[in-house]
């Protein structure tokens, strides 16, 4: 079970966590927690390090950060043990949790949960309580953190080592939806979706759960269950399907909808070199660049060079990344040589995702045909085996959202 920072925000939330564990434990299951920092907190220690130094070193930053959890981890242990329940906390370091050196952002190696079974066993089911987003360096025993929204990582990680049935996340919302409810009224909560299909989401831009998280979960078949925590522990028979989502492999979802989801951005820039000479070596000279000064390029497209000399290049970067990444090329001229640089950072992304693309034609075709219809100009198009990405407008994304949401059958009757 892992709650996340708005489910342990104060002591109210956090009694409440008790009596959702407590729920499971009186139905006879072993229960490990992992737990967020309350709410704003991570944000707040985030600040203080900003304002000792700009530039922080990296390691005091996780030894400062990692500290919201440790606090709740500790509560939530406590308000178990209040309401009779026989519970210990665990820091990152004691399981360990072991992980790479990349501090602020580690990626987890090893989840040792020998200690967490023997006690399941020999303590009559003593239930874990862990520190999300926190890890122990493998070398140096230092403490690391994930990257933010991290505890969705661990919790996975933390599952897969205890070989759990399940892995539910409880969070703010109910489910994981066919698209954001606040733009698309008739969005509807999906009852099953596949790891990959998840992953694509989440990469998208759905915030539910870290990327990571849904990685891990698909490697070692985990199957993660999405699920509010806002409802009341004591409505909830632990022995029903509560309403949430399960993300699962693709072989336990029967009814396979052709498209599951769409995701969309507007923190979208374009950019599009003119006249590039077109001669081995220029992708080269223009993606290098961008890869040393850290800008995450996505949609690239190049067009078929006409004359044989010159082509036109257009790719995409995150908005915040936009002016330095016009820099970076510009700085870059010589070596790459081309006429004009254009860029527009009123640009949207707009993905539909779908494992069914993979046997059925056509799918994205129907797209061009809907948009087209409403005047929507499609400015750039990617597509993977199981998505396809569309560059639009800014000013479109709520009408092309809405427009392929029924096109696709997923408007709620
Ligand atoms: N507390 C950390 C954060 O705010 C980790 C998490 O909540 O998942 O990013
Ligand atoms: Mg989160």
């Amino acid at each position: 079970m892992k709650f996340g920072g708005t489910s342990v925000a104060d002591i109210e939330h956090i009694r409440n966590v008790a009596r959702h564990v407590k729920r499971e434990v009186d139905a006879g299951h072993h229960v490990a927690v992992v737990v967020s920092a309350m709410a704003g907190k991570t944000n707040e220690l985030v600040e203080w390090c900003r304002q000792i130094a700009p530039l922080y070193d990296a390691r005091e930053y996780d030894a400062v950060v990692a500290s919201g959890e440790q606090v709740t981890a500790g509560l939530v242990a406590m308000a178990l043990q209040a309401i009779g329940v026989s519970a210990r906390s665990w820091q990152g370091w004691q399981l360990p949790i072991l992980t790479t050196n990349a501090h602020g952002g580690a990626r987890i190696l090893d989840v040792n949960g020998t200690e967490l079974l023997k006690r399941f066993k020999e303590r009559s089911g003593e239930v874990a309580v862990i520190s999300g987003f926190q890890g122990m360096h493998r070398e140096t025993g230092r403490i690391t953190t994930l990257g933010r929204g991290g505890s969705d990582t661990s919790a996975v990680a933390v599952a897969a080592a205890i070989q759990a049935e399940r892995c539910d996340i409880y969070t703010d919302v109910d489910g994981v939806y066919t698209t954001d409810p606040r733009v698309v009224p008739r969005a509807r909560r999906l009852a099953k979706i596949a790891f990959e299909e998840m992953l694509e989401l989440a990469s998208l831009g759905a915030k539910v759960l870290q990327v990571r998280s849904v990685e891990l979960g698909m490697v070692h078949n985990v199957p993660i269950f999405v699920r509010s925590s806002f409802d009341k522990p004591e409505d909830i028979d632990p022995r029903g399907i509560p309403p949430g989502t399960l993300i699962c492999d693709e072989e336990e979802i029967l009814e396979q909808q052709v498209v599951t989801g769409i995701a969309f951005s507007k923190d979208e820039a374009q950019l599009s070199i003119r006249r590039v000479q077109d001669k081995p070596g220029v992708a080269a000279a223009i993606f290098g660049p961008l890869a040393e000064a850290h800008i995450n390029v996505d949609m690239i497209v190049q067009n078929v060079s006409g004359d044989g000399a010159t082509t036109d290049l257009t790719f995409t970067v995150p908005a915040a990344d936009y002016r330095r990444a016009c820099e970076t090329i510009e700085k870059a001229r010589s070596s790459i040589g081309y006429e004009r640089l254009d860029g527009a950072t009123d640009v949207a992304k707009v993905s539909v995702i779908g494992i069914g693309m993979r046997s059925h034609a056509g799918v994205a075709a129907q797209a061009f045909r809907a948009l087209a219809d409403r005047n929507i100009n499609i400015r750039a198009i990617t597509t993977s085996e199981i998505k396809f990405s569309l560059l639009i407008d800014a000013a479109y994304t709520e009408l092309a959202v809405r427009t392929l949401h029924s096109l696709y059958g997923l408007d709620k009757a």
